[in-house]
């Protein structure tokens, strides 16, 4: 059907009730079915329509439409770019000129990014156009955007309920179809934990494989750019476009692409002991172990195998990140970055900060600066920064020694369901729980995937769970289509 030649109602009907994936946007665009400015202002509709309760995104692109428009005028231009003039929305940490970059915290309320990310400039290079900036914790820091200083994002599944996070903007977006796909960061689980929560699928590549050269720093030897998709097929689709050495971040690195994987029947996967334990609901690891008899059913060896050391990955993360956010958020000091001591300020310089930082940061980023301000002093730092990077080398040990006898190593993504707003925001502890499987990938710098296997149903609702597939560095392109087997199994 040539949706161009329906009336424009109709044809909108049709859009709203068709959440359509990147592969099926490419197809209309190339069959001219749809228009780049249709699609884009589909989505602006939607997001009228819907986001007033989700609350996924922070700001619009006031832009968007007028690239769209000029996008289609070049279509001819579009050469074998896939991404071309196809919307995607961005998480409000990752900088795109001209655009607010909040990182959901006051202090960097009425900021504007002076320049682009390099994982924005690639995209913008491909004829990609961003419909807006999505909802986050502050800083990336937490697991259910209860932390942005703008308010929380809703879980589109079930309103009642948070989204995940610290990218659970991007994951609510992708999941009410008020975006094609976004971008996320993943630090210690923000992409993957709030994809598992939404339904959606969201991949953190190996560390370096996407520059971080714009993206605001949490803790930079964790942080990682991916996308959130609705399926494993799109994040293949938009994965080497965002990808590539970046003299701006010497710690970026190449990716290769693998070629097909081997047939499933050769394939092993491990399933670590160690995450099936206490403390995991009895449900997902059914939804686990499902997921894991369609990989057998393809022919795939799974066994059992050990991380003994990565039970101490949440101890790990927990004083490493912490340790690096102290240090990268030294520099919002009235001064230089973010909120100003105000001209007619009358108090000495160290008033100053506590006066803008004291206005500017929420109770979760002081708790870790604090935290990590401690992990870091003259006395303490052997005791726990050193020694939490010890821990940390043992813990890649571990994966190296697993990756000896498995190609890829999966486990649960969240050891609960999505939870109610409200529900762990007076436990710390509680809410750091939610990454207790996914904090290991960054520590190790491992390409990760979070991919949807079903759901459980509770108060009435289908709430989605989320299963996180592990491979050894710069395999990620093999995570994909592993990941894809499934995929293409069940769907
Ligand atoms: N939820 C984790 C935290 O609060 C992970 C954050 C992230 O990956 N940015 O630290």
């Amino acid at each position: 059907m040539d949706l161009r030649k329906l009336n424009p109602y109709l044809r909108i009907a049709i859009n709203v009730i068709y959440i359509m994936t990147v592969k099926e946007i490419i197809k209309k665009l190339k069959e001219k079915e749809i228009s780049s400015a249709e699609l884009v202002e589909h989505y602006l509709g939607r997001i009228k329509e819907a986001d007033g309760e989700i609350k996924s995104y922070l700001s619009l692109n006031e832009e968007a439409r007028k690239e769209a428009l000029s996008a289609d005028e070049k279509l001819s231009a579009r050469g074998d770019s896939p991404l071309f003039g196809i919307p995607y929305a961005v998480k409000d940490n990752i900088l795109a000129k001209d655009l607010p970059a909040t990182a959901g915290s006051r202090m960097l309320e009425n900021y504007t990014a002076a320049y682009e990310s390099t994982v924005v400039k690639n995209l913008r290079g491909e004829g990609s156009i961003i419909l807006g900036k999505t909802n986050m914790d502050e800083f990336a820091m937490g697991s259910s955007t209860e932390n942005s200083a703008f308010g929380p994002t809703k879980n589109p599944v079930d309103t009642a309920r948070v989204p995940g996070g610290s990218s659970g903007g991007s994951a609510a977006a992708v999941a009410a179809g008020l975006a094609p796909w976004a971008l996320g960061s993943d630090t210690g689980g923000s992409i993957r934990q709030p994809a598992a929560f939404c339904g959606v699928v969201g991949f953190k590549p190996t560390y370096g494989a996407v520059s971080r050269h714009g993206l605001i720093a949490m803790a930079s030897s964790l942080d990682q750019i991916g996308p959130l998709t609705r399926t494993v097929e799109d994040a293949k689709i938009v994965f080497p476009y965002l990808l590539g050495r970046d003299k701006m971040d010497a710690t970026s690195l190449e990716i290769e692409e693998q070629g097909n994987i081997k047939n499933p029947k050769n394939l092993k996967i491990g399933i670590v002991k160690e995450f099936l334990g206490e403390g995991l609901d009895e449900r997902i690891k059914n939804k686990t172990m499902e997921a894991l008899d369609v990989y057998k059913s393809l022919g795939a060896e799974v066994k059992e195998i050990s991380l003994p050391r990565a039970s101490y990955g949440l101890a790990v993360y927990y004083i490493i990140m912490p340790s690096e956010v102290s240090s990268n958020l030294a520099r919002y000091d009235g001064i230089r970055y973010g909120k100003h001591i105000a001209e007619d300020f009358t108090g000495d310089l160290l008033d100053g900060y506590i006066e803008v930082r004291g206005a500017g940061l929420g109770k979760e980023t002081k708790r870790r600066i604090m935290l990590g301000t401690h992990t870091l002093s003259s006395g303490y730092y052997d005791a726990y920064y050193l020694k939490a990077q010890k821990v940390r080398s043992m813990i890649a040990e571990d994966f190296a020694e697993a990756f000896k006898e498995v190609d890829v190593i999966v486990s649960p993504t969240t050891p609960g369901l999505p939870f109610k707003f409200g529900e762990k925001t007076d436990n710390p502890i509680s809410m750091y729980l939610s990454d207790v499987y996914t904090v290991s990938a960054n520590l190790v710098g491992l390409p990760a995937i979070s991919i949807p296997v079903g759901t459980v149903s509770e108060d009435g609702k289908d709430l989605p769970v989320g299963l996180q597939l592990m491979s050894p560095h710069k395999k990620d392109y093999e995570l994909l289509d592993i990941a894809g087997l499934y995929e293409k199994e069940v769907s």
